[in-house]
């Protein structure tokens, strides 16, 4: 479903992504390892345009996004409508779940829908529900996000996601901002957009989680993938001290 080649992405001079590439098939799930400032949130970032990347390749199927017609196949700052378009594609999900404030759950959930897809209220709030259905929020339409606990919350963010239909979702560490009692409803969730052969690329530090629903894990080091492969592999018999090190942690 999606196809990432040699993303470099530098800030200042630091290079912060150093030619990654990854692939990730429809209905799988990769899970991202990596320690602090090892580029996982810059690649995420770089997938949705949040960051746009300096060089590198991100196809959807068979189109490559993020680069404009022209005789230099360069990658370009891009109107807004066209960015807006990758994200409903690629959609991302938040540390920070990111709700409007001011609006009640189920508006949360057909904002996007509305602005972006041009959708109309009433089906949008119809996709909503069923959206909200599936993380188990049926019976909180109106509530106000501030009402909410944190686990609840990201499961708005989470439905918010699942409305716009995108190809692939992106979780970047969707459970790090979570009270420790409150993490198992959100991979509750996940594990189950995971069964439903969801297309997701999750950023955790969650080993276990990945072990049981990663297809692919990627271990990233210094802007680099050291390591990538099944989970069994990657994580039960890491090839390089460095994700040894890192697995330590955990155990
Ligand atoms: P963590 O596990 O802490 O979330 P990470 O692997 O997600 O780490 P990134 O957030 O991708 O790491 O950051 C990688 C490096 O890039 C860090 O050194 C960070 O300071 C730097 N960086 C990230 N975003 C920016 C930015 N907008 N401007 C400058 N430097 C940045
Ligand atoms: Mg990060």
């Amino acid at each position: 479903a999606l196809r990432v080649r040699d993303i470099v992405k530098s800030f200042g001079p630091q290079r912060i992504l150093d030619g990654v590439s990854l692939d990730i098939e429809r209905g799988k799930v990769v899970c991202i390892l990596g320690p602090s400032g090892s580029g996982k949130s810059t690649l995420l970032r770089c997938l949705n345009w949040l960051a746009p990347p300096d060089a590198g390749e991100v196809w959807i199927g068979d189109e490559r996004v993020g680069v404009r017609e022209g005789p230099h196949q360069r990658l370009q700052p891009r109107p807004a409508r066209e960015i807006r378009a990758q994200r409903s594609r690629i959609g991302m999900v938040f540390q920070n779940f990111n709700l409007w404030p001011h609006m009640s759950v189920i508006d949360n959930v057909m904002e996007g829908l509305i602005s972006v897809k041009g959708i109309p209220r009433l089906e949008a709030s119809d996709i909503a529900a069923e959206a909200l259905r599936k993380v188990g929020l049926a019976g909180k339409h109106t509530a106000m996000p501030a009402a909410l606990s944190g686990g609840q919350q990201q499961r708005v963010g989470i439905a918010r996601m699942l409305a716009m239909a995108p190809e692939v979702i992106l979780f970047d560490e969707p459970t790090s901002a979570l009270d420790p009692e409150l993490v198992g409803e959100v991979l509750a969730v996940m594990r189950a957009l995971a069964a439903a052969q969801t297309t997701m690329i999750v950023v955790t530090h969650e080993v276990a989680f990945a072990r049981d629903v990663a297809d692919v894990v990627v271990f990233m080091d210094g802007g680099k993938v050291v390591e990538m492969g099944p989970p069994e592999q990657v994580i039960d018999q890491p090839s390089s001290a460095r994700l040894r090190q890192f697995l330590q942690r955990f155990n």
